[in-house]
């Protein structure tokens, strides 16, 4: 008895642990950030850069000018030599950055994360920054304001490169390694596309709407997302795994069987009251396996719910996918 509720006050202290971070601004911040389209690398910076540093720790380096790799190669040879500890240590990091297996576009995104950064964002600006001269390789390490406004080298006036160094502000990183992030982030999407998310307001904890757990016989059902989009009752699972990870049929079918095990339930609790088709929808920042054609989980032979796939090159059009499904 005595473990059963300790366990219950286990579960109900993870759950306020998510509720808080679905309802923190700056996790909204960044997952508002994912889902605007304009610039295409974004989620591949999340997943290679981002994620990493939020599971490993460590500063992001942000450059909004990049030097070339001759350049920096040759840098930090000299530094070494010379035992310019503290400016090596700030150009190999950035260095290790651009060496991930697809370079994101670092001088557009840094010039957008640049601004985030200083005022203290979900990215957030952390110890000195460097000014490096692109000709005569004067240095200076200053905090970061100073380095933003340095225009030009003082000593031979030639163009100057940048290194900025940045956090992920605690509770974007807490929501990354909970896993809940991708769940906010295409949360987000439905209803900036015009739908409507199941939720559950909890008063002062605020509202829940990811990693929403529903009661089955046979054991607790958890979904990631669920929509009322258009003319569709949209289930999303969200997958947020390595780039390279290829998403597996089996996962597919696992997820789909769920999904069809809520439906036939749908009198039993408040879905109810949606009486729309529904349309299960995976969304991975992973790659789809060659041989899972769209055409064939379209036609629900995973399940009587048909099954649709966002993967990693298609996550920037989230929001365009989203009306996609609901309409299809
Ligand atoms: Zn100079």
């Amino acid at each position: 008895m005595k473990a059963e509720k300790e366990l219950q006050s286990h579960y109900q202290g993870g759950l306020e642990v998510k509720i808080r971070l679905q309802n923190d601004e700056l996790v909204k911040s960044l997952s508002g950030w994912l889902i605007e389209s304009s610039l295409p690398s974004r989620w591949h910076f999340y997943s290679l850069i981002i994620k990493a540093k939020a599971e490993q720790g460590g500063a992001i380096i942000l450059c909004e000018r990049r030097p070339n790799d001759a350049w920096m190669a040759t840098l930090m040879s000299k530094w070494r030599t010379a035992l310019c500890t503290a400016a090596l240590s700030i150009v190999h990091t950035f260095v290790n950055q651009l060496a991930t297996p697809m370079i994101p576009d670092w001088e557009q995104i840094s010039s957008e994360l640049v601004p985030l950064a200083a005022k203290g964002d979900w990215i957030r600006s952390i110890d000195e920054a460097l000014v490096v001269c692109s000709s005569c390789n004067h240095y200076m390490l200053s905090n970061w304001e100073s380095v933003r406004n340095v225009a030009e080298c003082p000593v031979c006036k030639s163009d100057v490169f940048k290194f900025l160094p940045a956090v992920i502000a605690p509770a974007a990183k807490e929501a990354i390694l909970r896993g809940l992030l991708m769940e906010i982030a295409v949360a987000k999407a439905i209803v900036r596309v015009g739908g409507v998310l199941f939720k559950r307001d909890l008063g002062q904890l605020g509202e829940h709407y990811v990693s929403l757990q529903f009661q089955h016989p046979v054991s607790p059902v958890e979904l990631d997302v669920i929509g009322d989009l258009q003319d569709t009752l949209l289930f999303v699972e969200c997958k947020d795994s390595k780039p390279s990870e290829i998403l597996a049929i089996n996962e597919l079918e696992l997820t789909a069987s769920k999904v069809g095990r809520l439906m036939k339930q749908l009198g039993d609790f408040a879905l109810s009251q949606y009486k729309k088709p529904a349309r299960l929808l995976f969304v991975t920042t992973g790659q789809l396996h060659k041989d899972l054609q769209r055409s064939d989980l379209k036609r629900g032979e995973l399940s009587d719910v048909p099954c649709y796939v966002v993967d990693q090159s298609q996550l920037t059009r989230i929001c365009d996918y989203l009306i996609e499904v609901s309409t299809s």
